[in-house]
């Protein structure tokens, strides 16, 4: 049965030059440029877990290659290839269809070929394996933060947990929050033009103080984040009342923004690439020594999550 799908996806798959051999043999052939680290990262989504079972497929295609092209922005790399593992509970061609339509618009505007993958039966499932370039002492690690460095991050945050608390109580969904959810926007251009400047970076994928954490413990500093100063879209602001926003926004997962930390002195050049790269940034803290991550409200007040983290919406 796969076959059919397999010749369906090769005839719309767009290669580059430095593909030596696509799909269609044993395993692809590819030629990285000398010089150059190769970085590789994979995400899979399960339906139910990591999307609600409704969604389009055009959708699904989007999501599995944005939220793998997040991890690639997250360490500055430029996307190059990609390989497909897709699970079907059956040869559904329309779905594949669907499915290709929101995954190669996404691989196209980053210029990245779709070289190989497998193709089974059972639940619906995705799997995307994402490699990228960078040159070798440029990527951006979760190690680098030092005490002292503002915390910035990209965008805003809560939208795509806003379109799925609506979700889960069954009432209407806000277009612009659920298109946030369902096609998140991969933040390569900012990521390739913190390479230098960043000292530390994350993609927001669990919730910002979830994935902040991990760079604090990976780095051995603390962070005090002002939660007041969390950027929000207009979107939310018009569909939630503060305090559920702010914990949509510090803790909501599903957002794929950059959290990253930088030198002081680095503002200048921080607010430029930003302005390169075409995507707002908003600092929201700095590290201190203290270990762990302490949230206030700009008042001056404690502020405390409720959850640590997005625990995705499969109960
Ligand atoms: P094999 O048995 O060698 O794994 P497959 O029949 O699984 O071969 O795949 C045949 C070719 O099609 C391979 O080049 C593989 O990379 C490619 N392919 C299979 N499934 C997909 C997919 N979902 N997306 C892209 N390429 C795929
Ligand atoms: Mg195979």
């Amino acid at each position: 049965m796969e076959f059919d799908l397999i010749a369906r996806i090769r005839d719309r798959a767009a290669s580059r030059g430095d593909v030596v051999l696509g799909i269609g043999d044993d395993a692809a052939l590819l030629q990285p440029p000398a010089g150059t680290l190769l970085v590789v990262a994979m995400d899979t989504l399960n339906s139910g877990v990591h999307f609600p079972p409704e969604t389009a497929p055009a959708d699904i295609g989007w999501k599995a290659l944005a939220v793998n092209l997040s991890d690639l922005a997250a360490m500055g790399a430029l996307p190059a290839w990609c390989t497909l593992s897709l699970s079907l509970p059956d040869a559904d061609a329309t779905f594949v269809d669907g499915f290709l339509d929101g995954f190669l618009a996404l691989a196209a505007q980053h210029d990245v070929a779709l070289v190989g993958g497998d193709t089974t039966r059972g639940p619906l499932s995705v799997c995307v394996t994402v490699h990228g370039l960078v040159e070798p002492g440029m990527a951006m690690c979760r190690d680098g933060a030092r005490v002292g460095d503002d915390i910035w991050v990209s965008g805003s945050l809560g939208d795509a947990a806003g379109a799925l608390a609506q979700w889960k109580s069954n009432g209407d969904v806000d277009a612009v929050l659920r298109a946030r959810l369902d096609r998140p926007t991969p933040r390569v251009a900012l990521g390739r033009a913190l390479r230098g400047i960043a000292s530390a970076c994350i993609d927001v994928s669990d919730g910002l103080l979830a994935d902040l954490g991990h760079v604090c413990r990976a780095s051995g500093v603390g962070a005090l984040v002002d939660v007041d100063a969390l950027p929000a879209s207009d979107a939310l602001r018009a569909t939630f009342d503060s305090e559920p926003r702010r914990q949509l926004q510090a803790t909501g997962g599903d957002d794929y923004e950059l959290c990253f930390s930088a030198p002081a002195a680095a503002q200048a050049a921080v607010l430029a690439g930003a302005l390169q790269a075409g995507v707002a940034v908003t600092r929201i803290g700095r590290l201190d020594a203290r270990g762990g991550v302490a949230t206030l409200t700009s008042a001056g007040a404690d502020w405390r999550a409720p959850t640590p983290g997005w625990q995705h919406f499969a109960a």
